[in-house]
């Protein structure tokens, strides 16, 4: 990094989405990643809680992050994502800010998600993508060979836990993160797991994702400095440990599969 950039800390600002509602398997884990990872960069971080009723300013803030939930909170949470939240969010992203949702977020990324037997819980549309209940809830470790186009150095997989009832299935506009190695991935049936638009992302990897994932992490970080301050080369950090653990956690999940 050159010297003017090391001397005015780089300065990020992540906005997190229902913290309350909608943070299972411990999503919160990907916040804390961020926030260390930018850290051991010297890289000033804001965590920004966003509840229910609370307003948002697209300027403000460069990446969101939304975690799963259980059906029962994503239709708590719904009608204020609709009333208060949904057109600043698309604000943001014509901003070309950063979005990370995990399964029941990612659902709401979508255009709608239709739970079983019960009415349809509209989402923001910022990601092509409707997501449809199954009767089999997919649940077990996952491993994903990401998508080439996202240019991945270190390791091209991977690695996390799923549990949902919901098949999602990619317009025209969306395209895969990437295909199913172990796992059921979006539907259980075109192997196809995740969805980005631009900076938008959307997975079913819970675990919590971004600690055995460091280069999506990376990715993620990168893209939300660069909306601020145009390109940003991140320091390299030493991530033998979180590559170590995604190696054993994929040899594990092919073992049991
Ligand atoms: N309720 C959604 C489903 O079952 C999302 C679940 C989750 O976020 N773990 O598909």
């Amino acid at each position: 990094m050159e010297d003017s950039k090391k001397n005015d800390r780089l300065r990020l600002v992540i906005g997190w989405l229902y913290p309350k509602y909608m943070s299972t398997y411990g999503d919160r884990g990907n916040i804390l990643t961020l926030w260390q990872r930018c850290h051991w960069r010297n890289i000033d971080v804001t965590v920004k809680e966003i509840d229910l009723e609370d307003k948002i300013n697209p300027a403000y803030i460069d990446l969101y992050f939304f975690g799963g939930g259980q059906d029962q909170a994503q239709k708590i949470i719904s009608s204020d994502l609709q009333t208060i939240k949904r057109g600043q969010l698309r604000k943001a992203v014509r901003l070309g800010a950063v979005f990370l949702g995990i399964c029941g977020g990612y659902q709401l990324f979508g255009h709608y998600y239709r739970p079983a037997n019960e009415m349809d819980i509209p989402g923001i549309g910022i990601l092509d993508v409707i997501t449809t209940a199954g009767n089999k809830r997919m649940i077990g470790n996952i491993v994903v060979e990401t998508n080439e186009k996202l240019k991945f150095k270190k390791e091209r997989l991977m690695v996390g836990f799923e549990n949902h009832s919901g098949k999602t299935y990619l317009g025209k506009r969306a395209t895969p993160l990437g295909n199913v190695v172990v796992g059921f991935g979006n539907n259980g049936e075109d192997r196809t797991e995740g969805a980005y638009q631009g900076n938008v992302f959307g997975c079913y990897l819970h675990g919590p994702l971004l600690p055995k994932n460091p280069e999506f992490a990376d990715l993620l970080i990168e893209r939300a400095l660069e909306k601020k301050y145009g390109h940003v080369d991140l320091t390299q950090i030493d991530d033998t440990l979180e590559l170590e653990t995604q190696g054993n956690v994929i040899e594990r999940a092919k073992k049991i599969q």
